[in-house]
């Protein structure tokens, strides 16, 4: 199969498909304390318009799917959903993103629909801290979630979004975490979606990150392969799992940048931080397959060649990453 490649020549072989916007957890860096405008149920995708979409992007060069949300595992009939997916053909990862709230009860249900990586978000071991910050969450189930993913053979990749005086001081906490468990624990930059006030403050840049690592552990840099996504990747000699750095904010991937995202009302998006989009409902629902795939050609097309942010200013429209999909 032809690659998919965008304008400035970036091979797009990844899509996010968001499979709702509600939540469980209510996190400060997500989403504003009021809440977010709920889609109307009408306008949320059905599974087999979402199947569609996904049948689509493979069809036209996408080998990996990314499932995420809003809290993805809260849909009901997600599992059989992911089965379905797993059997596109063409199809090489399919694999999902979750905050672990509902992953106890559903792990090995997700490992047998054919899921084959987690993501798993973890932004503190500390009880208060994280109920603090997704406003709402019990840690106790999101680590029995952890423990019942590594039980079903998951390959699991940890996620914290670092923020300055809210759970920096735990950095070290987390990355201990891979040095006895075949995980990998990623420290993502803050990313201003909402735009509150005074959002520089809780920006802990990558680097700074590495050096507060540095004093503790020793970081040994992985070497990169073409695929490997936005992470710089550390080994640390005698652990069995690995550390990575996500820095959207004071050090862009966009010349990389693989991917395309659909929202659970269908909006393809070609950056998190543009408002340009493409409405698939339409296409979907009044057309046929070859205007969807017109539709997401688009998007390929007009992708923008990088976001305009940095640890000090923002200029995109504020919005709710649970609307989109992280
Ligand atoms: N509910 C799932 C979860 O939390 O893992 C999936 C959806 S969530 C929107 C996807 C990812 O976006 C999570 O890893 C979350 O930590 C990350 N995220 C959300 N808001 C963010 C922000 N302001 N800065 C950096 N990462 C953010
Ligand atoms: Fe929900 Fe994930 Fe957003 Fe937290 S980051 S509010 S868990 S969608």
């Amino acid at each position: 199969m032809m690659p998919l490649i965008d304008p400035i020549g970036r091979t797009i072989n990844y899509l996010r498909l968001s499979v709702t916007d509600r939540c469980n957890l209510r996190c400060t860096y997500c989403m504003p304390e009021a809440g977010i405008d709920k889609i109307a149920h009408g306008d949320i995708l059905s599974y087999e318009e979402l199947y569609r979409i996904a049948q689509a992007a493979v069809s036209m060069g996408i080998d990996k799917i990314r499932i995420t949300g809003g809290e993805p595992l809260v849909r009901k009939g997600i599992v059989h959903f992911l089965h379905q997916l797993s059997e596109i053909p063409g199809l090489e990862q399919l694999v999902l993103t979750t905050n672990g709230v509902l992953l106890e009860e559903m792990a090995a249900d997700l490992h047998a629909a054919g899921v084959q990586r987690l993501n798993i978000s973890l932004d503190s071991l500390n009880p208060k801290t994280f109920a603090h910050i997704s406003r709402c969450g019990d840690l106790e189930r999101v680590l029995a979630g952890i423990e019942a993913a590594k039980a079903c053979g998951f390959p699991i990749k940890l996620n914290m979004v670092v923020m300055r005086g809210i759970n920096d001081h735990e950095i070290v906490d987390l990355a201990a975490l891979a040095t006895t468990s075949a995980i990998t624990v990623r420290f993502i930059e803050y990313m201003p979606a909402i735009r509150e006030h005074n959002w520089q403050k809780l920006v802990v840049p990558g680097s700074e990150i590495l050096s507060r690592l540095a004093q503790h552990f020793t970081l040994v840099p992985v070497e990169q392969s073409e695929t490997a996504g936005p992470a710089r990747n550390f080994r640390i000699p005698g652990a069995i799992g690995t550390l990575g750095v996500i820095t959207p904010v004071s050090h862009d991937f966009c010349s990389e940048c693989n991917r395309i995202r659909v929202t659970a009302s269908g909006l393809a998006k070609g950056c998190l931080f543009s408002t340009s989009q493409v409405d698939l409902k339409l296409a979907l629902r009044n057309g046929s397959n070859m205007l969807l795939n017109q539709a997401l050609g688009s998007v390929v097309d007009t992708k923008p060649v990088r976001h305009q942010m940095n640890p000090e200013e923002c200029y995109h429209q504020a919005f709710s990453m649970s609307s989109i999909g992280g």
